[in-house]
């Protein structure tokens, strides 16, 4: 049974989550606290995190940043207010895998999270992707870029997104076939999903994010990877 923890202080939407999430067969644990959280999934192995951003302690991003840098790899997903854009990228940057909009439909989360268990039980692939571009060096399997300021992770989603503009170097790939073919059915296209991981992944890999040189924009289709 995989085993969720999930971070988050408003106690309604909390126990939404925890009665639904146990329904479809999942291990739950909640706290409201961001350090309780790190203790949490520390205590056993755990599957999946869902982290809230504004915790009454140290907040999500902290939490994020300190269970990267403690190696824990499994899915984070983040449960962000409406329109702050810049908070979801900052999420991102910190190596979340994805996120969901308060007010998110469970519908919603439930397909996200579904998607991103089933990803994390796939085994790893044996040939390793890794490319340049520019000074830095994407590695697709160990999900990780090399600069010359250092190591910086990448989320599953920003990796996949990078695996498929990869595939078709040159081309512009339609924003809709990044949706379909990497989150599946159930996440609505028009959310700007595809859009704020890409200005995650140009803040890690572009000299200057603003001026992108190697993840364009194809415009009205979608993007296209230069190297
Ligand atoms: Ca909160």
């Amino acid at each position: 049974m995989p085993r969720i923890v999930i971070i988050e202080d408003e106690p309604e939407l909390a126990l939404g989550l925890r009665d639904n999430l146990e329904f479809e067969h999942h291990n739950v644990a909640h706290t409201a606290l961001g350090e309780e959280g790190l203790r949490l999934v520390a205590q056993q192995s755990t599957d999946l995190v869902l982290l809230d951003l504004g915790l009454p302690d140290i907040d999500g991003f902290e939490v994020c940043r300190r269970l990267r840098a403690a190696g824990y790899t499994m899915p984070i997903i983040i449960l962000s207010a409406r329109g702050q854009e810049i908070d979801k990228v900052r999420g991102l940057e910190l190596g979340a895998d994805d996120y969901v909009t308060k007010p998110f439909s469970l519908r919603e989360l439930l397909a996200r999270v579904s998607a991103a268990l089933r990803r994390a039980e796939q085994p790893p692939p044996t040939t390793r992707l890794q490319f340049k571009l520019g000074e830095r060096h994407v590695d697709l399997t160990r999900q990780q870029i090399i600069s010359p300021q250092g190591e910086m992770p990448l989320g599953y989603y920003e990796s996949e997104i990078l695996r498929l503009l990869h595939e078709h170097v040159g081309e512009a790939v339609p924003r809709s076939e990044l949706l379909e073919r990497i989150w599946g059915v159930g996440v609505g296209p028009a959310d700007r999903t595809v859009d704020n991981h890409i200005v995650s992944l140009r803040r890690k890999l572009e000299v200057d994010p603003k001026n992108p040189r190697h993840i364009l924009t194809a415009h009205a289709v979608g993007y296209k990877l230069v190297l």
